[in-house]
């Protein structure tokens, strides 16, 4: 195989760096990878395969970070975008599918009896706090510290612009430790107007939490009993766990739970689902958007929605996930790494026990992977989708067994 160059890529982000501040910002900026190992911009992707501007072709467990859940170019996906694309996008009002994909969506998802639709998920898991406070008549919003629910100012891990007034009510507590919320209520006592949290702990770069026995149905009894509007921001979980939602696979169910990154395939759309009893709070609190109401990418939502019904998407996820997990962690037991494997198996992470909290064996595992064509982000969880097959898993393998020999040759025990 021809080892992998990036020249292409690396011109276009001096030409980037120019025009665009940082070149690529946010997430996908190439400084969270492995330096010289990857590549800044991709051409195109089938699959479970992407390939990038200079043409090298990788297995993809980022999945557009989350976005792509039934793999690239998805016929049934694409069929229904086209179809759309003849009737056009955006009108005055929406179109049917308005009606259709909410119904779909509500007829799936057991807790909840409406959605709103939006872009992205910081634009649901903002306007679900402001709803919560509007309904509630309360003004502080509980959040798991390290958690990340959004670019917006209240909830943006990064400092730049935010003043202590964007966050004056937010208050804090810890995953997975449930007397940490209710400090935090009996400290806030009547002021807290929701709980926001993911279904389990996904902090970039941090091992992954499940959550304990009791902790979700715990936080769902001090929310029932205070007054307090439960959110589950399902972002980047949703529809790759469960259908009905990620509270379902962990026996617990929001008030409020937002969607995003698997609702399209790829195509922009999210929603806020919730309960009846917030049903006239939510048409009183202001929500829209030039793009609310466009019909393409609801027409991808409909069909990637029932795609992964009919196919069981998620079954799939999770058992190739197990394979994937099993080999790589025979792999580093034989390559004398302690690793910790964390999360479900569809959306996991891994980290090296000897970087403590660093990242440089995980980086240089990943730049490894990466060299060899399998995509894997060092400081981001991992995606699988409907679309890895059985082979991709045996090839994967074989790629993870190297980078291993790599980092051991780097890292010497
Ligand atoms: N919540 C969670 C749990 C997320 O993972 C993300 C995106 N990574 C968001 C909210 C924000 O979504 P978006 O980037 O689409 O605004």
């Amino acid at each position: 195989m021809k080892p992998y160059s990036f020249d292409k890529s690396n011109a276009l982000m001096e030409r980037a760096r120019k025009v665009v501040p940082g070149g690529i910002y946010g997430h996908q900026n190439p400084a969270m990878l492995t330096r010289g190992a990857f590549p800044s911009f991709f051409a195109r992707g089938q699959g479970s395969h992407v390939w990038d501007v200079d043409g090298n072709e990788y297995i993809d467990y980022m999945a557009s970070y989350g976005p792509i859940v039934l793999g690239h170019r998805h016929p049934r996906v694409e069929e229904a975008v086209r179809r759309q694309m003849e009737l056009g996008n955006c009108f005055n009002a929406p179109g049917p599918l308005w009606v259709e994909l909410a119904e779909y969506m509500v007829s799936i998802t057991p807790f909840a009896d409406w959605t709103v639709f939006a872009k992205n998920g910081s634009d649901v898991c903002t306007w679900a706090t402001v709803l919560a406070r509007h309904a509630t008549g309360r003004k502080k919003i509980a959040m798991c510290s390290g958690a990340y629910h959004g670019a917006h100012v209240w909830c943006t891990p990064a400092p730049g612009g935010v003043m202590p007034e964007d966050r004056a009510n937010v208050v804090y507590f810890n995953y997975n430790n449930l007397s940490s919320l209710r400090d935090v209520i009996d400290d806030n006592e009547g002021e807290i107007a929701g709980v926001i949290l993911s279904p389990f702990r996904h902090d970039a770069g941090h091992d992954q939490e499940l959550p304990v026995e009791g902790f979700l149905t715990g936080v769902r009894e001090l929310c029932d009993r205070n007054g307090i509007v439960f959110i589950l921001d399902d972002v980047r979980a949703g529809f790759r766990l469960h259908m009905g939602g990620s509270g379902e696979l962990f026996g617990v169910r929001p008030d409020l739970s937002t969607y995003c990154k698997a609702m399209g395939n790829g195509y922009p759309i999210s929603a806020c689902m919730g309960r009846d009893s917030l049903k006239q709070a939510a048409q009183e609190v202001f929500f829209t958007g030039s793009y609310f109401t466009s019909s393409i990418p609801m027409a991808a939502s409909l069909a990637c929605l029932r795609e992964l019904a009919a196919i069981g998407g998620v079954e799939r996820m999770r058992m190739l996930g197990e394979k994937l997990r099993d080999g790589m962690l025979a792999q580093a037991r034989a390559h004398g790494f302690e690793v910790t494997y964390s999360g479900p198996p569809a959306m996991p992470y891994m980290t090296f026990k000897d970087d403590h909290g660093r990242h440089d064996r995980i980086k240089a595992f990943a730049g490894g992977c990466s060299l060899n064509g399998v995509y894997l982000a060092p400081r981001h969880n991992w995606f699988l989708t409907a679309a890895h097959t059985e082979d991709d898993i045996a090839r994967t393998l074989e790629v993870t067994d190297a980078a291993f020999a790599t980092v051991r040759k780097q890292f010497p025990a």
